[in-house]
């Protein structure tokens, strides 16, 4: 890499300030192992404060674990679960929701944006009520989205209304769940528990952390058993603390809003400087750390012979993220690249 920053993933940066030096704490004495310490206490009260209610909280390595150990705890094997296109759980998690449940099946419900509506999940839920059909029981939202959008409160009351009339539980993957708080400028409950989610996988990798995602039951009924659950799977850290500790770390500073909302706000720089550049368009509206620009091939290979990095997985658009440390100078270089590459182009 021959810039100090990328930004072809928001996982590209380091352990933030504030989880690091809860890291070297933990990192004084011996503690219980197991989740029995006083880390994982500390964490788990840290989220029933902020969240301002009861809920049982688990702490698993990685986003993949976190979404389907807690999809597979919602469902039978006979059943199916409702997603976006896009969603991760669909697209990146090979196939592990379906395996860790047994074979529940992911549905993608067709829609024109990149949300999931209450429309969408009422017409497949309802598409087939037969016995050949796996019984739909979750609906799944990724909170922002894949592409960087943010379902408002609203439009999650509206989804999980559906969902309780049709006696559906929902589920959200809040791998960036820190940037939609700072994006709405709500509080974690307004758009979780209070808006009715059930279950929330609440990410801190991209959040600053080195590994540790959080799993959330809102409904605590829910998580019975969960914790042999993640044992079976290999995601019971025997030195629980030190997936725990960031999070005291993150979640008492503050830190947790303020990386997130630094990560959004380097995507809005971008955004400014590059918006309505002729031969370039913007894909998904800019709502949280991410920018999603179709631009002429010719231009990414200019990018890439600059030196940066991009995914274009999504529909071809290249894929900008920005996270807790990203430098601002750097941003405003990678603008200033794209405006002279695609001057140059148009001008060719
Ligand atoms: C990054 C991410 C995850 C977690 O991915 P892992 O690589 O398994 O940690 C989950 N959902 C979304 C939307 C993500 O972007």
């Amino acid at each position: 890499m021959n810039k100090h920053q990328q930004f072809a993933s928001d996982n590209y940066a380091g352990i933030c300030p504030e989880a690091w030096e809860s890291l070297a704490q933990a990192n004084q004495h011996h503690a219980l192992p197991y989740g029995e310490d006083e880390w994982t206490r500390r964490a788990a009260d840290a989220f029933r404060k902020l969240f301002a209610t009861d809920c049982e909280v688990f702490f698993v390595f990685n986003g993949t674990a976190a979404n389907s150990l807690a999809l597979a705890s919602l469902c039978q094997p006979y059943h199916s679960i409702i997603c976006s296109a896009h969603a991760h759980v669909e697209t990146d998690e090979c196939g592990a929701p379906e395996f860790f449940s047994n074979g529940a099946k992911l549905l993608v419900a067709p829609t024109a944006g990149e949300k999931l509506t209450p429309q969408a999940v009422r017409s497949l839920a309802t598409s087939r009520s037969d016995i050949h059909f796996p019984k739909p029981r979750v609906v799944t939202i990724t909170q922002p989205t894949e592409t960087g959008q943010v379902y408002t409160i609203e439009e999650i009351k509206a989804l999980s209304a559906v969902c309780r009339e049709l006696g559906l539980k929902l589920h959200m993957d809040g791998a960036r769940f820190a940037n939609a708080c700072a994006s709405l400028g709500c509080e974690a409950a307004d758009i979780s528990w209070r808006a009715g989610v059930d279950v929330l996988c609440f990410g801190g990798t991209k959040n600053g952390m080195a590994v540790s995602e959080a799993v959330i039951y809102f409904d605590t009924s829910l998580a019975g058993d969960f914790d042999f659950r993640c044992k079976q799977a290999g995601q019971l850290a025997s030195k629980m603390r030190f997936l725990a500790a960031p999070w005291v770390g993150l979640l008492d500073s503050g830190a947790w809003l303020n990386n997130a909302r630094h990560g959004n706000l380097c995507a809005q720089r971008l955004y400014d400087q590059v918006a309505g550049l002729d031969g370039v368009s913007v894909t998904f509206p800019v709502e949280s750390n991410g920018v999603f620009l179709a631009l002429p091939e010719a231009v990414q290979e200019g990018l890439r012979d600059a030196g940066w990095r991009f995914y274009t997985f999504i529909g071809g658009a290249a894929r900008f993220m920005f996270a807790w440390d990203t430098d601002p100078a750097l941003v405003d270089e990678l603008a200033s690249d794209i405006i002279r590459l695609s001057r140059a182009h148009q001008s060719a």
